[in-house]
């Protein structure tokens, strides 16, 4: 089974905050400009993906309006059931019995757009591939891709959707036409999110710890270690004062798992470095007395040096070392530092 194929619905429309950018899409399909290749970047969770399907939908549509496909042509309706054959979404499979996302996006399925971007349309009107996230090709498919960025078909488009186009290969990035979207403002997000949580103060402190990326905020709210970040600054202010030794510590959230403590922790440093530098405006503001607390006893190079070693252990992490190993770590060169 194909990625398009697993996605229930599609998305019609860009997100509010991406008015001014879906226009100058919108003006350049219509002025006949549209380059083969855009390379759509930005931070995590602003929403690059749904840009790129309101896009693509409305390219393919057959009675589009300003605003994005029309959502019930024959078009819409193929994207809709996720078999439209002039649409290929191109991100890591997933394992159908293990349920595993592959870490890359592998040749193979470059080698399968390469095909699809030679035939013509079957609609009769473009063709359009998303790659996502592009920075997940790896170098074999990267080098797959350069000829077809370079002269896929006519009327085709290739949007590569990425939060890290550095990464990318410079010999595609100069393929691609950059677009690279802002963080929406403040009040624009705010408008977004609110309506989805229970108050404004939980909007804004989620936004906060976000760096401004609603669909990231969200994503935080459901994250394990958000309704937890008390009780393990409270931890980290126990193992500086004495009151709990690293080991049990360790054991308390290894329930959690390394996977949520480590960013849990980053996030959490981030403030008490702020604060042991003699600085006073925190992200996790409802926290700040304990935050102020547990920054007292630490040094700020100690906890950068730390938040060093976070980087580190959260990569050892995603190359299969335990996670039990690594919070005992963590919490060991918490306790010695803070003490
Ligand atoms: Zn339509």
């Amino acid at each position: 089974m194909s990625e398009e194929e697993r996605r229930p619905t599609w998305s019609f429309h860009p997100y509010a905050w991406q008015h001014t950018v879906w226009q100058r899409l919108v003006d350049l399909a219509e002025s006949g400009q549209l380059p083969h290749a855009l390379l759509i970047s930005g931070h995590a969770g602003i929403g690059k993906e749904r840009l790129a399907s309101a896009f693509a939908a409305r390219l393919l549509c057959q009675a589009p309006s300003p605003q994005g496909g029309c959502g019930s042509c024959k078009s819409c309706n193929l994207l809709n059931a996720g078999v439209h054959p002039d649409l290929m979404w191109l991100a890591p499979e997933t394992d159908a019995k293990t349920e595993k996302t592959a870490k890359f996006i592998k040749v193979d399925q470059v080698r399968e757009l390469v095909g699809f971007a030679e035939k013509s349309a079957q609609l009769g009107g473009y063709r359009v591939v998303i790659i996502t996230p592009a920075h997940l090709l790896n170098v074999q498919a990267a080098n797959a891709l350069l000829k077809t960025l370079e002269e896929p078909g006519s009327r085709t488009l290739i949007l590569l959707v990425s939060s890290q186009p550095l990464s990318l290969p410079a010999t595609i990035r100069s393929r691609c036409q950059q677009l690279a979207l802002d963080i929406p403002a403040e009040k624009e997000a705010l408008a977004w999110l609110q309506p989805q949580l229970r108050d404004e103060a939980t909007a804004r402190l989620l936004l906060a710890l976000s760096d401004g990326a609603p669909l990231a905020a969200l994503q935080l709210r459901d994250a394990l270690w958000f309704g937890e970040r008390e009780r393990l600054l409270r931890d980290l202010g126990n193992l500086g004062e004495g009151k709990a030794t690293a080991l049990s510590v360790a054991q308390r959230w290894q329930g959690l798992g390394a996977e949520a403590v480590l960013p849990a922790l980053a996030s959490l440093t981030a403030d008490v470095a702020v604060v042991a530098s003699g600085a006073t405006v925190v992200k996790h503001q409802d926290l700040t007395p304990i935050i102020t607390a547990v920054a007292r006893r630490v040094s700020p190079a100690a906890v950068l040096g730390f938040r060093q070693g976070l980087i580190e252990k959260q990569r050892l992490l995603a190359g299969n070392v335990q996670g039990a190993a690594l919070l005992d770590a963590v919490f060991s060169e918490w306790a010695r530092m803070s003490r």
